[in-house]
């Protein structure tokens, strides 16, 4: 592969760790994130070894396809799957929440892909958040951007030297625990994501301090049972508890009442998606 046979078309968006370009190799579209290239050769090998992963991960129909990436002297550029939209964007362009049967079929895709990661590549997400779901125009949905992800042992190791284990709650201190406390985060991440889409709003309101401060000492968003099904709003209720142990792990997800009856539903996600984008 040649980078220089990478031609820039146009910009598709901005982001924390860099910028995401839509482009042409060698005739076919791709979306490229160029990343700057890190100092710290430690986060360097993490960042390629999270390529890795990523590459690898064809195999999973609800992950956002990655062709390759190249590295140069300043950056590195990941070339994936060009989708049509993120659901954030998604959110801001048709100013109304996502109905529930649509949000039905994506958290069957968000919990198979993070289930996948876990299983296969024993990898936690870290960044589940409307603006790593995309959509493509035949009304696929897919997770992208294991921006921050790092192997659940690498975290673990991570997590031991992040502060003074005498101070630290006994499920961080338990060795076998220290899985589920990792991964379970992930689920608080989509129990979030999901109120965001259902209600077509962050949940927490003021200033970045005054969200972080209701996150960690006020009661967890909880979705109106008037305006959700019974069902729903217990999915969002239980990946939302404070205490990470008593979230469902990706099987219990998947055996989830909302999410099989939502598996038995012929939802035209395609159809829904055309409509709202006025086409
Ligand atoms: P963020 O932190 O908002 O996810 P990113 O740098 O990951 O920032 O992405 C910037 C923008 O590019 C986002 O709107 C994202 O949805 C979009 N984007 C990322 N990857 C793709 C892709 N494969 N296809 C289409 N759009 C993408
Ligand atoms: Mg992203």
């Amino acid at each position: 592969a040649d980078i220089k046979d990478l031609i820039f078309i146009e910009d598709i968006g901005h982001g924390s760790c860099g910028t995401v370009g839509k482009c042409s190799y060698k005739g076919v579209i791709m979306a490229v994130k160029i990343m700057p290239r890190t100092k710290n050769s430690y986060e360097m090998s993490r960042i390629l070894m999270d390529l890795d992963v990523i590459c690898l991960s064809f195999d999973c129909p609800y992950i956002v396809r990655c062709f390759g990436y190249f590295i140069t002297p300043t950056d590195v550029r990941v070339c994936m799957e060009c989708m049509a939209t993120c659901l954030d964007r998604l959110l801001i362009h048709i100013r109304q929440p996502i109905p529930e049967r649509i949000i039905g079929k994506l958290s069957i895709s968000i919990i198979k892909a993070l289930h996948y990661l876990k299983t296969k590549h024993q990898i936690m997400h870290r960044d589940v958040k409307p603006s790593n779901i995309l959509l493509d125009w035949s009304g696929v949905i897919k997770l992208c951007d294991f921006g921050i992800a790092g192997r659940l042992i690498e975290s673990r190791a991570h997590s031991k030297q992040a502060g003074c284990p005498l101070y630290m709650g006994p499920e961080r201190l338990d060795p076998s625990n220290t899985n589920s406390y990792d991964i379970r985060s992930d689920v608080w991440s989509l129990g979030l994501t999901l109120v965001e889409l259902a209600t077509g709003q962050y949940p927490y309101a003021g200033s970045e301090f005054e969200m972080l401060a209701k996150i960690v000492h006020g009661e967890p968003p909880r979705l109106r049972p008037g305006n959700f099904t019974p069902e729903f709003c217990d999915l969002v209720e239980k990946c939302l508890q404070r205490e990470p142990n008593l979230r469902p792990n990706y099987n219990e997800l998947l055996q989830h009442p909302f999410i099989l009856f939502h598996e038995q539903q012929e939802t035209d996600v395609e159809e829904w998606f055309a409509d709202v984008m006025g086409v």
